[in-house]
């Protein structure tokens, strides 16, 4: 199968490799220097600054996100959270179960945030901001600066779930003044699902101090006090973070963030402009390297998930709920090759002359 899925995506050689061999025991030197290795590259390739850290839970994406909520912000704060689909409403949701009070700027599907958004939130007393920069589930990758101008503006601390965004597109933790930064490894990072990851800036390591958590799996600052000698506080999905560390060499050896945001860019921008004869229209006003949303013209987007898997074993991302018939997702993350996008355009090609398209 042909994955551009939107994680796990393809995964490349060495990874595959890796999975295959024996876990080896991970309370030893040996291991903790391939973890305060996969921390000083995650921190430089975020371009997190001075001072900064970062954490690596076993758990999906979702977990850093409620992790990030539950010890970050208490019910003292007020936090703006944009929600434009489906990984906006889980932050809301998050901060509703753990009692962090917030509001919310609702967009429709496909709706890019805005100044006018922002506008009425100025002065309003918020103490935080929730975003996913890239809104996985629409395809709409928000702006950045806007943003973070709101942010420092007003005295936000500033969250991003950069989940499907880091490592496609171009991101400066450190000039955007984000507090903390959310990924996984399952999209760009290209390894199997099971591990997520926190970039703490300063301004977020002393927020903890002020801060306990009602969690033994989710206490940060036990995973931060570990985390100095290269260890987790728990047993970890140690082939999978040995899998990140051989992709973060591989990225570093092949000239770091930069280079693979050129090479993710390469694939999207050869892939939109080799549709356009096609019955298809691009689904989001402002699009990030990671992925293309593709409105079908006349065919339910769910079926050619389907055909795609069933008849040309390639694998693209299909959409839940209300846009699920609307929209179907093809990523650019991954171990994917230019020769990989004429695979699937060959595919839509066909499937266009059999009218299923
Ligand atoms: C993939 C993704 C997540 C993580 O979801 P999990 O299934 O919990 O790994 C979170 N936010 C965004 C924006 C994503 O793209």
């Amino acid at each position: 199968m042909l994955n551009f899925a939107m994680g796990p995506v393809q995964l490349g050689e060495k990874v595959r490799e890796i999975g295959t061999q024996q876990v080896p025991y991970f309370r030893t030197d040996e291991f903790s220097s391939v973890m305060l290795e996969n921390e000083r590259l995650m921190i430089k390739f975020a371009n997190a600054g001075p001072g900064a850290r970062a954490v690596f839970l076993t758990a999906s994406g979702t977990a850093a996100m409620e992790a990030t909520v539950m010890n970050l912000f208490s019910a003292q704060d007020k936090v703006l959270v944009v929600n434009g689909g489906s990984f906006g409403q889980r932050f809301a949701e998050l901060c509703n179960i753990h009692g962090v009070p917030s509001c919310e700027i609702k967009l429709a599907p496909g709706e890019l945030l805005t100044e006018q958004h922002l506008n009425l939130y100025e002065n309003a007393g918020c103490t935080g901001f929730l975003v996913n920069l890239h809104e996985t589930s629409t395809g709409v990758y928000y702006d950045a600066n806007l943003i973070s101008a709101f942010c420092k503006r007003n005295g936000l601390f500033l969250v991003v779930d950069a989940i499907s965004t880091f490592l496609a597109d171009p991101f400066d933790m450190h000039a955007l003044n984000v507090g903390a930064m959310i990924t996984s490894s399952q999209k760009v990072l290209a390894c199997p699902p099971g591990v997520s990851m926190l970039i703490l800036s300063p301004d977020a390591l002393s927020r903890l101090e002020q801060q306990s958590v009602k969690s033994m799996y989710f206490d940060l600052k036990d995973a931060l006090k570990n985390g100095e000698r290269g260890q987790t506080p728990f047993t970890p999905a140690v082939s999978i973070l040995l899998q990140i560390n051989a992709r973060l060499n591989e990225l570093e050896v092949a000239g770091g963030a930069e280079h693979e945001v050129d090479r993710i860019a390469t694939l999207a921008t050869d892939f939109r402009e080799r549709i356009l004869g096609l019955p298809v229209e691009i689904a989001s006003p402002r699009l990030s390297n990671a992925m293309t949303p593709l409105h079908p013209l006349h065919v339910p987007a769910d079926r050619v998930f389907q055909v795609l898997k069933n008849e040309y074993g390639i694998w693209v991302c299909p959409n839940g709920g209300e846009l699920r018939e609307k929209i179907f997702r093809v990523g650019h993350m991954g171990a994917l090759t230019l020769e990989d996008n004429s695979i699937l355009l060959d595919a839509m090609n066909d499937m266009n002359r059999r009218c299923l398209l």
